[in-house]
């Protein structure tokens, strides 16, 4: 297993104090490595998992030609270009059946949505054009041969990969595989994942506040954050700012999971008594990134009981964790689950007012995007202090101001990314 420092070494201009976000985000990656495990799964318990091998399609989807109309199968052969053609009727084909005769020149046969195509026919003339009279059928001209027919294999070709390992298994895909009549598919495993808040001043809900104590509100977020990735999550409460509970509790959680993500603890007071205690458990490098919320955060891989977790030490202030989260922490641990897609799209959207913004960080601010009079507009959710969860929870977007980016002038044009995916 290649070191921590190795992944460093291969980022130009590092800066551990003054980190741009696509460098850490560059070294995050070079050093979490997918695991390797495979489940075999029927269709349905594959959603929302990650595929872990190409399904390879054993059919074609059609397996026939078939009707994409209702009408009437015809011989494209038969059919003019500078005169209606009348056609004698044979009989019906429906869907699910099969129809036996060959349709000879001059003949045609009634079709239903999806049956297969009458042999001898390519073509089909959608009924409400044709004309009829008893078993004669009449086509106006207009007519391309081909047409209104779905071809053997249109959907998935046979042999070729129908899905590819490292997607994330959604409804289509669901209703994709059974198309081949699959119904059992190998996911990796699920991501292990163990969680703690650290801090003197945290309650637990249903506690009482005492003077300068604050309810523990990241281990929701944290949880909620774990749960809609699809990881196993293993919630390891409370953990006081006291050198050997945090030592064991790192412990036990490297013992146990793939990833460790904390929240509080890297901040410049506490970090010093963190480092040396981390540098006991493994390699951990503690960064100031040149991001606004949420510049602390330590990064590493801990070891405990003669396993190792990839640990992500978050900052303690709500808005800060969860921000962290989102675009460090998702997409590394996405890349441990097999998946091969891990970005986010960035939208451009309007901005209704002007927001100062200093060039040389980059800076999520959370907005909430709506259309207006036709185009899509974004405005800030009221005060954005890393410790004002509010900003966060009426928000639908993060307004995503790049490192160069210098002040946003109202009306200018803003990247967006939307806080919901349809997944
Ligand atoms: P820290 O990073 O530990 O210095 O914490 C920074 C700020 O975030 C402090 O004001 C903490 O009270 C607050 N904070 C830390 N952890 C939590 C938590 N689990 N829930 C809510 N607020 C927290
Ligand atoms: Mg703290």
């Amino acid at each position: 297993m290649s070191s921590l420092r190795d992944a460093i070494s291969c980022v130009s201009g590092y800066d551990p104090d003054a980190l741009p976000v696509a460098k850490a985000n560059e070294v995050i990656r070079s050093f979490v490595k997918p695991v390797s495990g495979v489940e075999r799964v029927p269709v349905r318990a594959a959603l929302g998992r990650v595929l872990a091998r190409d399904i390879v399609s054993p059919i074609d989807v059609p397996s026939h030609d078939n009707s994409a109309m209702d009408g009437y199968a015809v011989r494209g052969a038969d059919l003019s270009a500078s005169a209606p053609v009348t056609l004698t009727e044979i009989g019906a084909a429906f869907a699910g059946k099969t129809f036996a005769a060959t349709v000879a020149p001059g003949q045609c046969v009634r079709v239903m949505t999806g049956a297969v195509m009458p042999k001898g026919t390519d073509t089909v003339v959608i009924q409400e054009i044709a004309k009829v009279e008893g078993n004669r059928v009449t086509v106006p001209t207009g007519q391309e041969t081909g047409q209104n027919r779905r071809l053997a294999g249109e959907d998935l070709a046979r042999g070729k990969p129908a899905l590819k390992a490292g997607r994330l298994l959604r409804p289509a895909d669901l209703g994709l595989v059974a198309s081949l009549g699959i119904g059992e598919v190998s996911v990796r495993r699920k991501l292990k994942v163990a969680f703690f808040s650290t801090g003197d001043e945290l309650v637990s809900v249903g506690k009482k506040l005492k003077a300068g104590e604050v309810y523990d509100s990241n281990r929701y977020t944290l949880w909620g954050m774990l749960e809609r990735l699809g990881c196993d999550v293993v919630d390891l409460g409370v953990v006081r700012d006291d050198p050997k509970k945090l030592e064991a509790a790192f412990r036990k959680a490297a013992a146990g999971a793939d990833a460790v993500v904390t929240s509080g603890g890297v901040s410049v007071g506490e970090a010093d008594f963190t480092k040396q205690m981390m540098a006991k458990l493994g390699e951990v490098v503690f960064w100031k990134i040149a991001m606004r919320p949420g510049r602390p955060m330590a990064f590493g891989r801990i070891r405990g009981r003669g396993k190792s977790a990839y640990l992500f030490g978050l900052p303690g202030n709500p808005v800060a964790v969860m921000v962290t989260f989102y675009h460090f922490v998702r997409g590394a641990l996405l890349h441990m689950a097999g998946r091969s897609d891990t970005e986010l799209p960035l939208l451009r959207a309007k901005s209704e007012a002007a927001m100062r913004k200093k060039p040389g960080r980059t800076e999520y601010q959370r907005g909430t995007l709506e259309l207006k009079n036709g185009e899509w507009c974004v405005r800030l959710t009221g005060a954005q202090g890393s410790g004002i969860l509010r900003s966060m929870s009426e928000a639908n977007c993060f307004v995503v101001l790049g490192h160069e980016q210098a002040n946003v002038a109202a009306g200018d044009y803003v990247d967006v990314m939307l806080m919901d995916g349809l997944v």
